[in-house]
């Protein structure tokens, strides 16, 4: 049984949340803002299962579930998932609060770049997890108190072999029409015998929403009926929009090149990772301990590690957490008879990395480590960055340091460390 629920607020979920008031109300849900019980707020997604046809039910909490799901991955650019339960026999879950609404309200003066790079890490985190998105639009990118922008609305995001079928899921057909914008055109007519959506799906997208921030306008023209529909999806295929537009900022003519290898009607020629695109963008200094939010670690992780990857002790593993017991910051170099690091890196064959070369260190309250590049040199009294550089995935990362995440790569000269709970 599933029943009708209109919250009106101040109404408690199973004890352990109050209603304030409704945020939105989508197809399948409604959103209301709560507070937990020592008035920490948050937004809590209903699924209106009471509306769905019972033989839909199932497969509809099922995906669901997977939104919740999606929402775990540990990322500062994805809206988080915190508890999920039932009211009444709908399901439902809480997630982070963003205060500050959506992509769309942002002004003209934004670090589109900065805002660009944290929907691109937001990606990223969900596509090495062989997931994509599917409807990324500006609707789904939420800013959080702190500015930065995070996605959500995992609803269809799903493992990229399988294919949702969504539509007459209520008994009647959904309302398709505004997400055609930022559809690639393999998805809209998908070619006989290919049903894969790629990481590319989210790419073109990607290209789509920052042409739109950027210019105000769709890139292949007006859609605001159904009229309209025939002639954009033509010139989505054709590849046919107007470059000239984002010559007027900087932003737009920092982001054509990006917006030109995205939209690619071709999927197979259209930018093929987000890696990809971050490589054409300068740096933004999204992750220095300014913009640092702790995320939290869960209980069962006992530990994290670092495991060679690549280099030669590949497979050997050094336990942050062990070697932190002991000391307050730990040094990794080349292994060299005139150094002495924490961690040594042997590096017969080449010598790109440095005899001091990073530092990573554990802040203590919120179990986050930071990796540094470079080391303090305690001769000279100054800090001492690497030759070649550190980075984490993509990104360089400066001496200011950059939090690391569990799933990251670390890579110093030829060698790569991945960073791994146990
Ligand atoms: P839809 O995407 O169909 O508009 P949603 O159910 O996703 O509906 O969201 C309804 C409303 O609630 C939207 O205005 C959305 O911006 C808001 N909302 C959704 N999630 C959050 C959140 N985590 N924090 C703050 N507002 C949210």
């Amino acid at each position: 049984m599933a029943d009708r629920i209109n919250f009106s607020g101040g109404e408690s979920v199973n004890g352990k949340y109050t209603v304030h008031k409704l945020l939105g109300e989508g197809t399948f849900g409604k959103v209301y803002k709560v507070t937990d019980r020592e008035g920490h707020v948050y937004a809590l997604k209903l699924l209106k299962l009471w509306e769905v046809l019972p033989d839909l039910r199932s497969q509809l909490s099922a995906r669901f579930k997977m939104e919740y799901e999606t929402g775990r991955i540990n990322s500062p650019f994805l809206v988080h998932s915190y508890d999920d339960g039932e009211i009444q026999g709908n399901p439902y879950f809480v997630m982070e609060f963003c205060s500050k609404g959506d992509l769309k309200k942002l002004c003209r003066n934004t670090d589109w770049n900065l805002i660009g790079q944290q929907v691109l890490y937001g990606l990223k985190a969900l596509h090495q997890r062989g997931k994509v998105h599917r409807d990324l639009k500006p609707e789904n990118v939420l800013i959080k108190d702190d500015g930065t922008a995070a996605l959500t609305d995992f609803g269809i995001s799903g493992d990229c072999n399988k294919r949702m079928t969504e539509r007459n899921i209520l008994g009647k057909p959904l309302q398709m029409f505004g997400t055609y914008a930022y559809m690639p055109p393999e998805q809209i007519n998908p070619p006989r015998g290919n049903a894969t959506v790629l990481p590319t799906t989210d790419i073109f997208s990607f290209g789509v929403m920052m042409y739109e921030l950027l210019t105000g306008v769709l890139p292949f023209g007006r859609l605001e009926d159904e009229n309209d529909l025939v002639l954009y999806i033509k010139n989505a295929r054709e590849g046919n929009w107007n470059k000239s537009a984002l010559t007027m900022s900087h932003a737009g003519t920092l982001f054509r090149p990006v917006i030109e290898g995205s939209l690619h009607p071709d999927y197979k020629q259209r930018l093929q990772s987000v890696d990809e695109i971050l490589r054409m963008l300068p740096p933004a200094d999204m992750r220095d301990i300014s913009h640092f939010e702790a995320t939290p670690i869960p209980d069962t992780i006992r530990g994290i590690q670092l495991r060679i990857m690549q280099g030669e002790e590949y497979g050997r593993t050094y336990d942050l957490t062990t070697l932190s017991a002991e000391r307050a910051v730990i040094t990794v170099g080349r292994a060299d008879p005139s150094v002495s690091n924490t961690i040594s890196i042997r590096e017969d064959q080449s010598c790109y990395v440095s005899r001091r070369h990073c530092t990573l260190e554990l802040d203590r309250p919120s179990g986050v480590w930071f990796i540094r590049d470079g080391q303090w040199d305690h001769h000279s009294g100054q800090w001492r960055t690497s030759l070649n550089g550190t980075y984490v995935g993509a990104k360089e990362v400066s001496p200011n340091g950059y939090y690391l995440q569990i799933g990251d790569i670390i890579s110093i000269g030829d060698t790569k460390l991945r960073v791994e709970a146990y």
